[in-house]
């Protein structure tokens, strides 16, 4: 018996939504300021949420920060799924990514890095990276160290899963900044240059943060209280600085 011709599959090709020029430049901007000033290295990522389809992000294909062009910017679903550039190997820890804007539907960019002043910040027993100055009001609601071990046990530290992911973003609940024990952070932003300026300024803190406790010798330091974090980070730092930064790497 002859079965009939099986009709052909009905596209599902999935529309993608425009991506403004802008973003895409700014992203890239994002990554070469990263690199330049040091919160990353070959390592680490930056992403934004799709401003025309919230369940989508945008990041580079897997690529040194300081080498990312407009070309290299892949768009993802929130299964960390490529959209685009599906032939091309990925960040394996995007799930961080996709977990935390998932989770948390104010984020609009995600930044993480294995920045080296932070790594102290979520090895040392009881340290706590806390505000030193009015730059980083940012970090007076608390930052969080995640433990992989609690849920992971030994594993090679990264975030290859949705399911890491998912515990790192339970982690980072509302707050600004995620410690990760032998391995960096991760912060969030309202846009892109608040993400930069969160990893940028959360670098600083600790560099500052350790002078501080070293000259203490022991001692007190003092720290921004909640309301004077609370009231410093209400300011322009924010656009002051990325318009220096802007300036600064848009020709690098
Ligand atoms: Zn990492």
């Amino acid at each position: 018996m002859q079965t009939p011709a099986k009709k052909p599959a009905k596209n599902t090709a999935q529309k993608l939504p425009a991506t403004p020029k802008e973003l895409l430049a700014e992203l890239v901007l994002a990554n070469k300021i990263l690199y330049g000033l040091k919160a990353v290295d070959a390592f680490g990522h930056i992403s934004v949420r799709h401003p025309n389809d919230s369940n989508r992000y945008l990041m580079s294909r897997h690529l040194p920060p300081g080498m990312v062009t407009p070309k290299d910017i892949v768009l993802f679903d929130m299964d960390s799924t490529p959209l685009s550039h599906a032939d091309k190997p990925q960040y394996s820890e995007r799930f961080i990514h996709s977990e935390i804007y998932k989770l948390r539907p104010d984020v609009m960019s995600v930044v993480h890095c294995h920045a080296y002043s932070l790594i102290p910040f979520g090895a040392a027993n009881g340290a706590r990276l806390r505000p030193m100055f009015h730059m980083c009001g940012f970090l007076g609601c608390g930052v969080p160290i995640f433990e992989i071990r609690e849920r992971s046990g030994n594993t090679d530290m990264l975030i290859r899963t949705p399911e890491i992911g998912r515990a790192l973003a339970e982690k980072l609940a509302d707050k600004n900044v995620v410690l990760m024990r032998g391995h960096g952070a991760t912060m969030i932003g309202n846009s892109i240059p608040e993400a930069v300026f969160r990893a940028v300024y959360s670098m600083e803190n600790a560099s500052i943060q350790m002078q501080a406790h070293q000259l203490a010798d022991g001692g007190e330091v003092e720290f921004l209280n909640e309301e004077e974090a609370d009231k410093s980070s209400r300011g322009r730092n924010v656009p002051r600085s990325w318009s220096l930064w802007k300036h600064q790497f848009s020709k690098a």
